[in-house]
Formats: C-alpha cells, structure tokens, sequence
C-alpha cells in the first residue's frame, strides 16, 4: 500500500508518528494509500526547517522569488496531465474540471511573477522640512494555510504562492482526505529551485492543525473549509496572536428574473449546480425564481437533470463524477430525505443509481427540489452534493431579502437583462462574490476570494492584492538627515506650520 508521509527540507520525511488516515479512490469505493496523521514530532521538524531559513528568504530579491515562480508555472504545465489525473483519482471530480483547477491555481502563480511591482511602497518628500518619509510591506515570518478536500491544488495554491512570494516560509497542511497533489506541488517546487524549509506539508488532522495555529513562531493562518471549523480555527488563532483569514462554507443563490434567458439560466444552473458533484464552495445550491419563472424554470431544468452523465471522473463523456467518501454520500442521501419529509417537491431523485463496474463507488445523481421554503433544512444548510432547490418568489425584493436573511454570505448571481434590476441586486446583496448573467462568479487571481458573514472570519480575502496585504506588515520610515535643520529637542506631536 502506498504511503503518503511529510514534507520537510524539500524532501520527503518520514513521519515520526504512527497514526495513519486512509485515501480511497472514491469512485471505485476503494482504498489505495495511506497517509500519516503528523504528531509534535512532526510538526516542531516543519517549523524548526522554517525557521532555519526563514530571515535568509525574507531578504531574498522579490525578482529572484518571483524566477522561482516562473519556473514553477513551467513545472505545472508539464505536469498538469499527472497532477489532474492524481486529483481525479482522490477527489473524484472530472479530469478536465480537475485541470481547470489546477489551471485557476496556476493563475496565482502567474499573478505572484510579479512580486516585485506588488511588493513597492509609497514614498512622500518632504513630509517636513528635508525630512521624507516612505513605506514598505515586509513578510511576517512562518505562515501556516490549512485546506479543505474539493480543491486539493488550487486552495492551497491562493495561500501558499502569495505567502512565499510576500517572503515567508509557509507551512500547508491539506486535507487528509486528498493529500498527494499538495505533495507533488511541493516536489516541484523544490524542482524550481525554492530553497529547502521555504515550504514544508505536514500532513494530519485536527492534532497536526492544533499543533500548527498555537505555536509560537507562527505568524499567520490561512483556513478554508467547513464553517463551524473555521470559526474554531479563526478563534484559537488570534487568541495565540496570529494573523488570520478563516473562510467558511456557502449557500449559493441563483436569482432568476422573468426576463432572463431561460437556455443561459438552465446552462448556468448545470454547471454551477451538478460541476464536482455539488462540491464547490461557488456551487450552485439554490435558484430562487422570481414572479411566475419557475415552471417554465422546472419544465426546462427536469430533463437535463435527469439526463446528467454521471460516471468516473475519468471518463470524458462524464459530466458529474462521485463524492469524496461514503460518509459523504450517506450524508448528501440524507440530506434529500430530509427534504422530502419535510414537504419539498423532489421532481429528480437521484438516490438510486448503480453503475456497472463501479457498483462500491460513492455516486449519487442530480437531484432537484422545487417549493423548497427558507425554514427547510435543505434551504438553511450546507448540503455539499448535487442538489439543487428552487424556491420561488413573487417579487425581486422578497429574492433579495431571502438571499440577504441567509447566515452564509459566499457567492450569488442574478439572471436577468434589466440593468437597473442588476444594479439593484450588485448593490444591496450582502455577499462577497457577485455575479450577473455569470453562474460561478469565482474571482480571477489578480481579484481577491473572499465571501461575507459566516463565510469569512477575519478580514482579509485571499490572493490578488488582499493576499498581498495579509502576508506582508508594512512599515513607515521618517528619515531625516543630520545636514537638515537643527532645532533642539521639541515635547509636541510634530506638526507641519
Ligand atoms: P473541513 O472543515 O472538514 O476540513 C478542512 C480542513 O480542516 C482539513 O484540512 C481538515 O483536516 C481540517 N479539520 C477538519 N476538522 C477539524 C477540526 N475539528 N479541527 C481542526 N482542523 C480540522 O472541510 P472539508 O470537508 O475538507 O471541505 C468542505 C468545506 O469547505 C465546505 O464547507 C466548503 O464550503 C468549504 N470550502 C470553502 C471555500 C471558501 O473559499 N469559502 C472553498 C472551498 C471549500
């Protein structure tokens, strides 16, 4: 059986723990690795790397880290074939949604090439007389970025890149579920010549993830995952005095307008809804029909649904590949009973499905809910699975108020071709990521990630110029030379005449 171990001193280490977590290939149902669970051990040799090299690479040219990650884009181009079929075999999501991760990771890379203009301060003359003054955004020292399963390179990829380009060492700690891409990101970096400590994977669970955001010599930490675990890690974090952007889970909503395009809203829902099985923080998971849309919406929506190519992500005739475990699975199942019991109207029951050869996979179809209520369990939670509810509503405040009412602020999108109507929606919705005629408003990498309320603890969004700003501290020098004025010593806050 296959190992997966840590990463440490730009090599692989072997674990001084004897915990180990298995990895299926969840669509055969089947165990093919293993990966140890990291301990004290295991964690002090991470930080004890990073710390060996940390101020050496917090002095390094950003034009220097910046060829490193040149290379390192190089590396991911020729390796995308393995990476995503690496990805695919753990996730379970299809090959070409896999790379176009990978690709949406790499975008970072290629926003952090240019380090060195995003790193320049701002510079005043003559703040006094002859005294200037100027600013300087400097790393903070040993970042730790802790990642949830649906985006095993990507994820990790809007922390780590930024961190170590803003001249930190980072230490990433993936998801136990799909650790074998973060470790072949991590190979290739040492291939681009990252000196060894600048990154380090530990591999673990919640001993490893307790160990890393209460350790001293951490200054930072990222999180992205299930929201009440990142409420927890945003809490323990500061209260050790650590930087920190926690981003939670999601409830994605479609308002749908009775102008829309019903063909683009159809398309859109598909993609958005049923892409990576549901498994998407920027999924899909509710589209609120406004006014008298939803039974033209439902007489459309039912026949893909029920037509969806469900199958191995590595097929390429598959549309929708399984989910990640089979907890998973029992969980999503029960997810749509409790719909049902509860009075939704389940016009596609995707529960029984079996498909020859991989009868022990973890697959369930689309399914598709319609009356769902704001009090319904499937309405308020996060189900993380290829359901969809539509909801109707008369009129486009009461869309608004429902979609504003909701405890998750991650991402929303209206379908509509009144402009004022879109103005409205951009305006007042109380959400981080805003989309118009757009079914997964995912900002780009020079953007910034980052959703509201309990999608988001602390304040910084990820990657692009937040990113920038969270892994850096600035500082501001007031310089004067001696040859300037003398004038004694002064007891008042300096003024300008
Ligand atoms: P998860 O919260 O179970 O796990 C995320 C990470 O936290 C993993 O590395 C895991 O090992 C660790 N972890 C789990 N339980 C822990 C605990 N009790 N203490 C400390 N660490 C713990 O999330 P997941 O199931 O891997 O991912 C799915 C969730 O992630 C969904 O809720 C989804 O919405 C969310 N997500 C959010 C975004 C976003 O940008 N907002 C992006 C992707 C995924």
């Amino acid at each position: 059986m296959r190992k997966i171990n840590q990463f440490i001193d730009g090599k692989e280490y072997l674990s001084k723990s004897d915990r180990l977590g298995d990895i299926f290939n969840p669509a055969q149902g089947e165990k093919i690795a293993e990966v140890s669970l990291a301990n004290k051990r295991d964690v002090d040799a991470a930080i004890e790397s990073a710390l060996n090299v940390k101020q050496k690479w917090a002095s390094t040219p950003p034009l220097t880290r910046s060829r490193i990650f040149f290379k390192f884009k190089e590396l991911i181009l020729r390796d995308m074939d393995k990476l995503a079929h690496a990805l695919t075999e753990e996730h379970g999501k299809i090959l070409s949604d896999s790379q176009g991760s990978i690709t949406r990771g790499m975008e970072v890379v290629e926003f952090a090439c240019g380090i060195p203009h995003l790193l320049k301060g701002e510079f005043s003359e003559n703040v006094g007389s002859e005294i200037d003054s100027w600013s300087m955004r400097q790393p903070l020292g040993i970042s730790v970025g802790i990642s949830p399963f649906n985006f095993p390179a990507m994820v990790p990829m809007w922390m780590f890149v930024v961190s170590i380009a803003c001249g930190n060492c980072f230490i990433l700690k993936p998801s136990e579920k799909d650790p074998t891409v973060p470790m072949m990101l991590a190979e290739l970096l040492t291939e681009a010549g990252l000196p060894d400590g600048v990154f380090n994977v530990i591999n673990g669970d919640k001993e490893a993830v307790d160990l890393l955001i209460t350790n001293p010599h951490v200054d930072s930490v990222s999180f992205v995952g299930s929201t009440p675990v990142a409420e927890y890690i945003y809490h323990t974090s500061t209260q050790h005095n650590k930087r920190v952007q926690s981003l939670g889970g999601a409830k994605n909503h479609m308002i749908i307008m009775p102008d829309a395009d019903l063909d683009q809203v159809v398309d859109g829902l598909m993609g958005a809804g049923y892409g990576s099985a549901g498994e998407r923080c920027m999924a899909l998971s509710v589209a609120v029909a406004v006014g008298d849309v939803g039974d033209k919406l439902i007489e459309k929506l039912t026949p893909r649904v029920q037509s969806l190519k469900v199958g191995p992500g590595t097929d390429p005739e598959v549309e929708m590949g399984p989910v990640i475990s089979k907890q998973h699975l029992n969980k999503v199942r029960s997810y749509v009973d409790a719909g049902v019991e509860e009075g939704a109207q389940l016009i596609v029951d995707g529960r029984p499905i079996s498909l020859q050869g991989y009868e022990n996979g973890y697959f369930i179809g689309g399914c598709l809910f319609d009356n769902v209520t704001s009090e319904m369990k499937i309405y308020k939670e996060e189900i993380f699975g290829p359901v969809l509810s539509v909801v109707r509503k008369p009129t486009f405040d009461d869309a608004l108020e429902m979609l504003n009412n909701h405890e998750f602020g991650n991402g929303t999108t209206i379908y509509t071709r009144d402009g004022d109507t879109a103005r409205a929606f951009t305006n007042k919705c109380q959400i981080g990521m805003v989309g118009v005629n757009v079914p997964i408003p995912v900002p780009m990498a020079f953007h910034s990630f980052g959703g509201w309320k309990r999608s988001l603890f602390g304040d910084h969004a990820m990657h692009g110029m937040e990113g920038v700003r969270f892994f850096t501290r600035l500082k501001t020098v007031t310089s004067r030379w001696p040859t300037g004025i003398r004038k004694g010593a002064e007891f008042i806050i300096p003024t300008m005449k």
